[in-house]
């Protein structure tokens, strides 16, 4: 299977490597290899059961220290959807879709924006260079919404 990011991005953890002088261990490139193969977020279990399918075993430690550094090397992005969740994304990935957020239920869903990105691109500020940018939109997800319409009309039958 064609690894598409990873073919683009490998020189640029490369370099990140270098320029700080950090290991260049298998783990790393095998952890960001998976990593390109996600065409969404994913949270840290996910990504270790990917490794250990892949036969691949490290270390939760090992995992974190490498997404540490992937930050630092602006190749990933964090995502605090709700308090509880913390999952990560590829940048280039990221950076195709808002998340749409059920404030209920916790769910996410992606949306495309194209017409909301060149807004944002043409958008004039002043003492600011924009770089990128990340899109929430918190609401109520459609299942959520049925059963909150649901729950609604059981109780007005019962008075
Ligand atoms: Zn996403
Ligand atoms: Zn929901």
């Amino acid at each position: 299977m064609e690894n598409k990011y990873y073919t683009e991005l490998k020189g640029v953890l490369t370099d990140y490597l270098t320029t700080l002088k950090l290991r260049k261990t298998d783990e790393r490139y095998a952890i960001f290899e998976q990593i390109c193969l996600f065409s969404s977020h994913f949270d840290i279990s996910m990504l270790h059961e990917r490794l250990n399918l892949t036969n691949f075993h490290v270390s939760k430690a090992t995992l974190y220290n490498t997404l540490d550094i992937l930050l630092a090397a602006d190749l990933i992005v964090k995502h605090q959807f709700t308090a509880k969740s913390i999952q990560y994304e590829l940048k280039v990935v990221a950076e195709t879709h808002s998340h749409l957020i059920c404030t209920n239920c916790g769910s996410v869903r992606e949306v495309r924006d194209s017409s909301l990105k060149k807004d944002i691109k043409n958008l004039k500020i002043s003492r600011f260079t924009p770089m990128f940018h990340m899109l929430y939109i918190y609401g109520i997800c459609s299942k959520c919404k049925y059963k909150i319409q649901k729950n609604n009309n059981k109780g007005n039958t019962k008075q």
